[in-house]
């Protein structure tokens, strides 16, 4: 754990260079809502390189969670190390808008492979918090 720990003290994983106490930590810890597509998108990076599985799946849009979402989940962040994120493209997903799309990198990094997922993700807002809907993934490597 003393890597998350590190990276309690440090700048926020998510890339935005603030500090994680003021960018991702009050969101995935649930103490404010995301303000948008981006900070929620964001935070579920921050969450999956921290392992907060429970925000994830709180987070995901309710008709998309699967039964075994947790236990997969545990496996990903596991074996998965990520190591950085870049926005390249966001479409709506203001604080007025119902819906929103965000385009992403994130590098990850496993035992064997290194890689890039790609994704254009897809985002709602339900009673105030946006949540992710689904997205089109590529994996490169
Ligand atoms: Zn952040």
């Amino acid at each position: 754990m003393s890597h998350n720990q590190d990276v309690m003290n440090k700048v926020c994983p998510c890339g935005s260079n603030k500090p994680f106490d003021y960018c991702c930590k009050p969101i995935v810890q649930g103490q404010k809502p995301a303000p948008t597509a981006e900070a929620l998108m964001r935070s579920r990076y921050t969450a999956f390189a921290l392992g907060a599985i429970d925000y994830l799946i709180n987070t995901t849009a309710p008709e998309n969670r699967g039964e075994d979402d947790a236990e997969i989940l545990a496996d990903q962040v596991k074996y998965t190390n990520w190591t950085g994120l870049t926005i390249l493209d966001t479409s709506q997903g203001n604080r007025s808008d119902e819906t929103g799309m965000v385009e992403f990198e994130a590098n990850f990094e496993t035992d064997d492979q290194s890689g890039t997922l790609y994704e254009k993700s897809n985002f709602r807002k339900e009673d105030g918090f946006w949540i992710y809907v689904d997205g089109d993934v590529e994996i490169r490597t």
